[in-house]
């Protein structure tokens, strides 16, 4: 077969949120893409006002629709089909995902107004299957959620290993192992590109076992004197259910407090992975058990403002309240950039005389992502001729490839954006295609690149004044100017009004004004912006935002 494989990362290198690789077969002219993940970011980490969601810019895609063969899902973490119920409707390509993949996003989609179904064939935990042109074989990893995928590539160019997120964990908990014998026949059968998650790469040694976690909030709830809340990850079914062990062996009962985790729950247990645990109940239940024999598994581990944790701790929640000598125990790490306002909750917990127990001094919590030692044995039963570290931030980024280096692989270095011949021949970068990012503000999608957001910073930054004029067709004015001020401080330091420094600032510019220019109202509105703006900032040491508008009658 004539052509090339190539690769491109239209987010998730260089920043940890919105994955989204494509992979093309063909050659300049006409090829044939997959697409790996359809991921989204969370605005909480950047001065994003009103933005809550980050999408990966897929306009190249809108326009190669037609030569898109399929998007397969690796898992159902948000950062890696988050995006999918807004971006999918854009392309309306086949879409592939394993059974619990599929039923957690249908169950989302379910959730939301106006989403059209999104077909999806469901493809069987480590089984080989064809889109288009593309061979693509699963491979199980363990991480964080159920039913991760690696995928295996085998192309007429050679075979490509898409880690996604993984780590080692010989004890689960919850599905099997990462699958070590596959990996290592795919390094016997020659692995020419191992495409890789960084995320832990800067960490040393191996990452603790979902079932070191399990056992200690065993200990933490049968020891408990009082009520117990765990907070987690909702899509964390491993958890869920070392949660429900504990419990059951502290003969308490669960009460499950949030949408989130209700509907992981559900398609949990709809896809058998909660097959023997007992049931859980719903809030309303919470009020008529005996502190001593609830534990309440809540949604809002990282701080969100609406969630079930963040409203119990604001005491605020219409079932579930916790008082002096209850224990919350956080099970889970705060996502960069949500530290604030986890800590708010915390102290606000504390402050009731709730016992709070995070991972900072209990096992309560381990990452789904490899740290060395679990990367180096990657490598080491793969042998891969080239890594390429995806995944991360660009200090996860270097540290993977140096450690790949080490180890006696080839390395290359991509941006968001870059496209990338894999084969045949070493890797390079041999073009760029159109990468950025979409925000989600209300019900819409717009560019980044669009003014909104840097409009609405700035106008959180310094305010907005703005004033109204009526003069007539001689350029006489006919009124008193209107001025109004949002977000302006009352008073300057000697106390007078600010009010009258804008008024009198407008006054002065319109009188001295010559008269030809005070017929012209974009002159005259031009010439008073700059004369608020000056006037309140010699005040103020802040420029105010100034809109003028001139009514001409
Ligand atoms: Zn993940
Ligand atoms: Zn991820």
């Amino acid at each position: 077969m004539a052509g090339e494989l190539v690769f491109a990362p239209l987010g998730g290198v260089g920043e940890i949120g919105m994955n989204l690789a494509i992979y093309g077969l063909g050659d300049q002219r006409r090829r044939t893409w997959l697409v790996v993940d359809v991921g989204v970011s969370f605005a909480s980490e950047e001065n994003l006002p009103g933005i809550d969601l980050i999408f990966p810019d897929i306009r190249y895609l809108v326009e190669e629709r037609r030569n898109i063969a399929g998007i397969v899902l690796t898992h159902a973490h948000e950062d890696h089909y988050g995006a999918m119920l807004d971006l999918w409707p854009k392309l309306k390509v086949p879409v592939y995902a394993t059974p619990f993949t599929a039923a957690l996003l249908e169950a989302k989609r379910q959730g939301e107004y106006g989403v059209p179904e999104i077909p999806i064939t469901k493809i069987a935990l480590g089984s080989r299957f064809n889109v288009g042109p593309f061979d693509i074989e699963l491979v199980s990893v363990a991480h964080s959620i159920p039913e991760s995928n690696a995928l295996i590539l085998r192309t007429p160019h050679g075979n490509v290993l898409h880690t996604g997120d993984w780590k080692l964990d010989p004890t689960p908990v919850l599905g099997p192992p990462t699958d070590e014998a596959k990996l290592r026949a795919l390094g016997a059968e020659g692995c020419h590109v191992l495409i890789g998650d960084s995320t832990n790469a800067v960490r040393e040694g191996r990452s603790p076992s979902e079932s070191d976690v399990a056992k200690t909030l065993t200990e933490l709830i049968v020891k408990a004197p009082r009520r117990v809340a765990v907070t987690t990850f909702a899509s964390n079914v491993a958890r869920i259910k070392a949660v429900a062990i504990a419990a059951r062996q502290a003969e308490r009962e669960i009460v499950v407090v949030g949408r989130a985790m209700d509907r992981v729950i559900a398609v949990a247990r709809e896809t058998g992975y909660l097959e023997g645990v007992q049931p859980f109940h719903g809030a309303d239940v919470y009020g008529h058990l005996p502190p001593d024999k609830v534990v309440a598994l809540c949604t809002g581990s990282q701080g969100e403002p609406r969630a079930a944790l963040a409203r119990i701790a604001q005491d605020e929640h219409p079932e579930v309240a916790l008082s002096k000598g209850d224990r919350v125990i956080f099970s889970s790490r705060p996502i960069p950039g949500n530290e604030k306002a986890i800590g708010r909750i915390i102290n606000g917990l504390i402050d009731q005389g709730v016992e709070v127990i995070t991972d900072r001094t209990h096992l309560v919590h381990v990452s789904g992502h490899p740290r060395q030692a679990e990367l180096e044995d990657m490598i080491g039963w793969v042998k891969p001729r080239t890594v390429i570290p995806v995944h991360g931030e660009s200090l996860h980024l270097s540290e993977h490839a140096a450690l790949a280096r080490r180890l006696g692989a080839r390395t290359q270095m991509i941006r968001n954006g870059d496209l990338v011949r894999l084969a045949p021949g070493d890797p390079e970068i041999i073009d760029e295609v159109p990468a950025g990012r979409i925000y989600k503000d209300g019900s819409l999608l717009i560019q980044a690149e669009s003014r909104t957001v840097a409009y609405r910073k700035r106008l959180s930054f310094s305010g907005v004044i703005s004033v109204a004029l009526a003069i007539n067709d001689k350029g006489q004015l006919l009124a008193d100017p209107e001025v109004e001020m949002i977000g302006i401080p009352d008073s300057t330091a000697d106390g007078m009004p600010m009010g009258d420094i804008a008024y009198n600032a407008v006054v002065e510019t319109f009188d001295t004004l010559p008269k030809a220019r005070r017929r012209d109202p974009d002159s005259v509105a031009e010439a008073i912006r700059r004369g608020v703006r000056a006037a309140v900032a010699q005040h103020w040491r802040k420029k105010p935002n100034v809109t003028v508008h001139i009514l001409i009658v």
